[in-house]
């Protein structure tokens, strides 16, 4: 049996205290990514930190046109706020991509951003995984890979990070506003999630010290030119085997300026800003979309059973601009 004490942090200052130096305690939100890890053993807090209490569910005004959404916002609140959908309807779609109703009810912000990986392997406790054991190796990277990276892997790690909301956000250029023992920071969301390295049991730049406060979107929303594309297995309830959330500014058939990001292919939700720029002052055309998607995959890689990944992420990246452009309903 997996005993562990449940404790209720009643503001921000009182879950921060409750953490720290005490490294076999886990914050609980939602729970529902946390609870299955405890589940099937993966991870064994011995104290859970109950934090759905604290008063970080608003959706605020940022002050600088943005908006700030609270930690604990649930995944529906997010995707069904009047703000949210018309400022940042990329943001709603790629939310109600994910999961099920049920799920974004329980949801939260912060633990949509600290999902784990939905590798087999990370998830069997009888394999070796080097993100669930550092050293342990790594069967993913001979064994059934079909869901598994083409960019930014390494020897010790082919996971993907499996959220759709992030996706959306690396587009945006959200930034995570974190409160720890060393005060108050923001980190911009490109930086927040890592490659795996020789480290790939660090998911995150956030300290295990350190709560989540709030995502911060700021102005630009792409709201006349978006879109958010999720392949996958099942038409719903299944992960993104690719995704692409797409955000342009558009001059006429120009474009003035692009934001694209990739799910589902790497550890961390993948942009490419040199490959943006190819885009910028260029006619939106299938030729100019090509070139891009060929330059952001230039480096892919695949694994035995995924480079039906690579032509599917090129063909899903050009379909989402073209959906931008066109701004026909994606999904
Ligand atoms: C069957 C199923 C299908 C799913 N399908 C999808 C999908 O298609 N797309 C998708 O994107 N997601 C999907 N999900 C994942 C789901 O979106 C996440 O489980 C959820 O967003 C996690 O949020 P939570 O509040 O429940 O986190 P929890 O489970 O409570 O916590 C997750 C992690 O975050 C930490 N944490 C939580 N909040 C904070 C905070 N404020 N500060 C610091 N640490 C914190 C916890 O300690 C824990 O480590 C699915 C989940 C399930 C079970």
């Amino acid at each position: 049996m997996n005993q562990f004490e449940l404790a209720r942090a009643d503001s921000v200052a009182d879950a921060l205290a409750k953490i720290a130096g005490n490294e076999h305690a886990r914050f609980i939100a939602g729970g529902t990514n946390l609870l299955d890890l405890m589940k099937e053993d993966v991870t064994r807090p011995r104290m859970l930190i109950d934090i759905t209490h604290l008063p970080l569910s608003k959706i605020e005004d940022a002050g600088n046109g943005g908006l700030r959404i609270g930690a604990m916002v649930s995944n529906a609140d997010l995707a069904y706020d009047d703000k949210v959908s018309q400022a940042y309807p990329l943001l709603s779609t790629a939310v109600l991509a994910g999961a099920s109703p049920q799920l974004r009810n329980m949801a939260s912000t912060g633990g949509n951003l600290l999902q784990r990986t939905r590798c087999y392997y990370f998830y069997d406790t009888g394999t070796a995984c080097n993100k669930r054991e550092p050293g342990s190796g790594c069967p993913a990277r001979t064994g059934v890979n079909r869901i598994h990276a083409i960019l930014g892997a390494s020897e010790s790690c082919v996971a993907v990070h499996p959220s759709d909301m992030c996706v959306a956000l690396a587009a945006l250029d959200a930034v995570v506003h974190v409160n720890g023992p060393r005060g108050e920071r923001q980190i911009a969301f490109e930086q927040f999630h890592q490659l795996p390295g020789d480290t790939p049991d660090i998911d995150t730049s956030l300290a295990p010290d350190e709560i989540i406060t709030a995502v911060e979107l700021p102005a630009q929303g792409y709201a006349q030119h978006h879109s958010y594309i999720k392949v996958r297995d099942r038409q719903s309830y299944a992960f993104a085997l690719v995704s692409v959330a797409a955000g342009l500014e558009m001059d006429g058939d120009t474009v003035r300026s692009a934001a694209v990001a990739l799910g589902g292919v790497a550890h961390k939700p993948w942009r490419n800003r040199e490959a943006e720029a190819l885009l910028v002052g260029k006619k939106a055309s299938d030729e100019q979309f090509q070139a891009f998607a060929d330059a952001v995959l230039q480096d892919a890689q695949a694994l035995e059973h995924n480079a039906f990944k690579i032509n599917l992420a090129r063909r899903t990246i050009v379909r989402a601009l073209q959906r931008a452009v066109a701004m026909e309903s994606a999904e």
